[in-house]
């Protein structure tokens, strides 16, 4: 398909799916039970699927899962032949980006007032493409995704639960420089620059300070952006290391956008919880991982996007050539993580791509030799686990959060049903139903 045609049937069937969603049911009271039950249950810890089975839930949370036969309650919602999930989980959202806007000239011709307002379009359509979290890695406008997470606790917004970046910590001149312009131009409200160990620790306080929920930093050069290249270590190890160390005391994670098997295992020896994309990881990144039990984030499907899809998501050239020389070392990484039994985690870079495709990446990870019931895992225990939200998301359990979504087919069979979510629910609210 050409680019401009799947750009097309990607707008038809976002303009479906708003149609679909008009209805949005109030969750049960306390009082009342809820039962959802369907052919296969699914809950996110890897054993066999439960045949004929129900999850039963009191208000926000789930009370009970096992044989629907056994169950009773005030309300039934019977799904037929569908799978029942957890909700999805991606670690690498960017949910105030408007998609097909590049990151340097929005910061020259937009203000934050659009971000939220697309954040908002963006989290919705995030949500209804069954992700009921997802962690955002950071918006163009320092701290509107802060803003975007309280409108949607609030419930004024329906999205993903979220925790934030709130801004990039990135060294000058480096992946997250917004100011890569002639020396001339300043962007004076975007200050997410830190060199030398004092600043760094202070750009991660500003953060926590203003609401952020963990730390980004950017360990290495980027994809999309100008400056040093991918593969190359941008932050010196004591100022890695001082992140992680004011993450720590906040009670908090630090995650490394890292794409360079040097600047994978800098940020893997300075502690932080989970490599972002990882594209160069190698043997000795892989066994390091495993050492300090950190997650490993990678972004595939991005890279196919930026490869076939540049001109309408208007990528400039040099970005995706920057993507053309990276793509099979990405995927080399991906076996070595494989190989090594990693935790991996699923993470995407929507944002990027139209907002709503995040599930496009399951097939590229079974495609390169995952399972699909480990692909599930990495977008619902694992990606709970890495963040730190095992308690509550992530799995089919008594206690959590009723977020789960159901899929008409089995997933198992064909990893690709996951991107036709029919059904989803948050917190015991039905935000879509068909
Ligand atoms: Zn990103």
């Amino acid at each position: 398909m050409k680019s401009d045609e799947r750009v097309r049937a990607a707008a038809i069937g976002l303009t479906t799916l708003l149609a679909a969603t008009t209805a949005i049911a109030q969750p049960p009271s306390a009082e009342r039970t809820l039962l959802v039950k369907a052919a296969r249950v699914i809950d996110g810890r890897g054993g066999a699927p439960l045949v004929d089975g129900g999850v039963l839930i009191r208000g926000e949370r789930i009370e009970r899962v096992g044989p629907a036969a056994g169950m009773t309650a005030d309300e039934v919602i019977d799904l037929g032949a569908a799978t029942i999930l957890p909700g999805l989980i991606d670690l690498h959202t960017h949910l105030t980006d408007e998609v097909g806007t590049n990151w340097e000239s929005a910061l020259l011709t937009t203000t934050p007032g659009r971000a939220a307002i697309y954040g908002a379009v963006n989290a919705r359509t995030t949500l209804m493409a069954g992700f009921t979290t997802a962690r955002d890695m950071g918006p163009t406008w320092p701290y509107v995704d802060i803003d975007l997470r309280y409108a949607i606790d609030k419930g004024s917004v329906p999205g993903p639960r979220l925790q934030v970046a709130g801004n990039y910590v990135s060294a000058t001149g480096g992946a997250g420089d917004a100011r890569q312009f002639s020396i001339y131009v300043d962007v004076p409200i975007v200050r997410n620059l830190a060199d030398g160990v004092d600043q760094v620790r202070q750009a991660v306080r500003t953060n926590f300070k203003q609401g952020a929920d963990f730390v980004k930093i950017l360990a290495t050069g980027a994809v999309m952006s100008k400056g040093i290249p991918p593969g190359a270590q941008q932050y010196s190890d004591p100022e890695l290391a001082v992140a992680v160390e004011e993450a720590t005391r906040w009670g908090r994670h630090a995650a490394a956008h890292a794409h360079g098997a040097e600047g994978i295992k800098a940020a893997l020896r300075a502690g932080v919880r989970t490599i972002d994309h990882g594209s160069m990881l190698d043997e000795e990144g892989a066994r390091l991982l495993k050492a300090k039990d950190a997650y490993f984030a990678p972004t595939l499907y991005v890279g196919h996007t930026i490869l076939n899809d540049h001109a309408a998501l208007n990528i400039p050239a040099h970005q995706v050539e920057r993507e053309r020389a990276i793509q099979g070392t990405q995927e080399r990484a991906f076996r070595i993580a494989l190989a090594h039994g990693l935790k991996i985690a699923f993470a995407t870079d929507a944002g990027v791509f139209p907002h709503g495709d995040n599930a496009r990446e399951f097939a590229v990870r079974v495609g390169l030799g995952q399972s699909p019931m480990a692909a599930i895992e990495s977008a619902t225990r694992v990606a709970a686990e890495a963040i730190g939200w095992a308690d509550r998301v992530g799995t089919l359990e008594p206690g959590r959060f009723a977020d789960l979504i159901a899929v008409a087919g089995d997933p198992l069979a064909d990893i690709r049903e996951l991107e036709r979510v029919q059904f989803v629910m948050k917190g015991g609210t039905v935000y879509k139903s068909r």
